[in-house]
């Protein structure tokens, strides 16, 4: 990270949202839709490889996997502001509950859902 803050992160993609008068476009339903698109777009950089192929062309497609995330966080960060939810605090919240279901003496090493522990 660069150091900036997420109300820093937010401020600007508000400003360039504003700049381009785009707000009237920004339905919660269409932030949602451009944030499962923008995860698609990376998860379509991995499609149909894996294992060593698939770390070399990510290693190759750096700029664009950068891109992907980028897409990502800036649909987050508008429907989250939007929807007035402070992020940090969200995941702070959903760590806990995490947490409570998947105990670390039951969890760790274990790739199993926590109804599977
Ligand atoms: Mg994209």
């Amino acid at each position: 990270m660069n150091g900036k803050t997420l109300a820093e992160l937010t401020a600007r993609v508000l400003k360039h949202r504003d700049e381009r008068d785009w707000a009237q476009f920004h339905t919660p339903k269409e932030l949602a839709i451009s944030l499962a698109v923008e995860a698609g777009e990376l998860l379509a950089l991995m499609q149909w490889k894996s294992g060593a192929e698939l770390a070399d062309y990510l290693a190759q497609r750096r700029e664009a996997v950068r891109d992907e995330l980028a897409d990502v966080l800036h649909s987050l960060l508008l429907l989250a502001n939007d929807l007035q939810v402070d992020l940090g605090d969200a995941l702070e919240q959903k760590l806990i509950k995490d947490a409570a279901k998947y105990p670390i003496e039951k969890s760790r090493g274990q790739a199993k859902k926590y109804d599977e522990l």
